[in-house]
């Protein structure tokens, strides 16, 4: 049976329209040939730490905002997020900074609390959670789905599926990194990934090169590799202070680290356009 998310199934990509709904924000395409930045810390501590994040990647041309409020931790015994009182600063940091905004959901039940948010993501943890994915196929937000990181490329489509087949069609996919042998980085970045999901569907394609090496070093590297190999947009975590960060701040970069990625993917986008 041929999946609705196939490429075979539609002629054109499809491109997804972000923050449209939102008054006064100048909606954000992605998957429309361009390239999309999304960044943002992984997490949302403090109204002055997601401030500070906002404001520097705002001017260094990021697109969207990106900042966790739910945090599905590995260990219970992490810090699991402010919940619907991270959502409020997001709101604040919004209308700051103009920028449409992207967060992670992991329970339907809390979708009142994301009102303003304009992109919901669904976590590596969560792809195959599929009450979730259905509950997010009834509503009209655009859904950020990331691959789980032992997954298949199949896996991730079909789950895809279940949010366009329950009616929204605003999916875009993410690759993160998989689970390999290698223990030297946190997952291993899989640039197959974004060419390959490119053939078999028409949905956009982004890449999280923060997840997919663990290591803010390779950040930048591995995301000029990504842009070059076709994907729609980036995510990058961002951070005032990497070192103090309550999450993620291992591979986490600096607003001017990001700056200089900016600038280097700008040139990437530009030389993919020959082949
Ligand atoms: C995140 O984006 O901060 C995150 C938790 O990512 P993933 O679901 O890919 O682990
Ligand atoms: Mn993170």
């Amino acid at each position: 049976m041929e999946l609705l998310v196939s490429k075979n199934n539609q002629k054109s990509n499809s491109i997804i329209k972000i923050g449209s709904n939102s008054k006064g924000n100048k909606p954000v395409s992605i998957g429309d040939g361009g390239l999309s930045i999304i960044a943002g810390p992984c997490t949302i501590e403090s109204y002055d730490q997601l401030m500070t994040a906002a404001h520097g990647v705002a001017k260094a041309g990021a697109n969207l905002l990106r900042a966790g409020a739910y945090k599905p931790r590995t260990s219970p015994y992490s810090f699991q997020g402010l919940e619907h009182e991270g959502l409020e600063l997001l709101s604040k940091a919004k209308s700051e900074t103009g920028l449409a905004t992207v967060s992670e959901i992991i329970d339907h039940e809390d979708l009142p609390y994301f009102e303003d948010v304009d992109l919901l993501q669904v976590g590596a943890k969560n792809m195959q959670n599929y009450s979730l994915l259905k509950a997010l196929g009834r509503q009209s937000k655009p859904v950020l789905l990331k691959r789980g990181w032992s997954n298949t490329l199949e896996e991730l489509l079909l789950s895809a599926e279940y949010i366009v087949s329950e009616g929204n069609p605003n999916v875009i996919l993410c690759e993160r990194g998989i689970r390999t042998f290698e223990t030297g980085t946190r997952n291993s970045f899989d640039i197959n990934a974004i060419p390959m999901l490119k053939k078999m569907t028409h949905l956009p394609v982004i890449a999280d090169p923060s997840h997919g090496t663990g290591m803010s070093d390779l950040v930048k590297p591995v995301s000029m590799a990504a842009v070059a190999a076709g994907a729609d947009g980036l995510m990058i975590e961002v951070h005032n202070d990497p070192k103090a960060a309550l999450c993620d701040g291992f591979q986490s970069i600096t607003v001017s680290q990001f700056t200089a990625l900016i600038t280097g993917a700008r040139q990437y986008e530009k030389i993919r356009s020959f082949y």
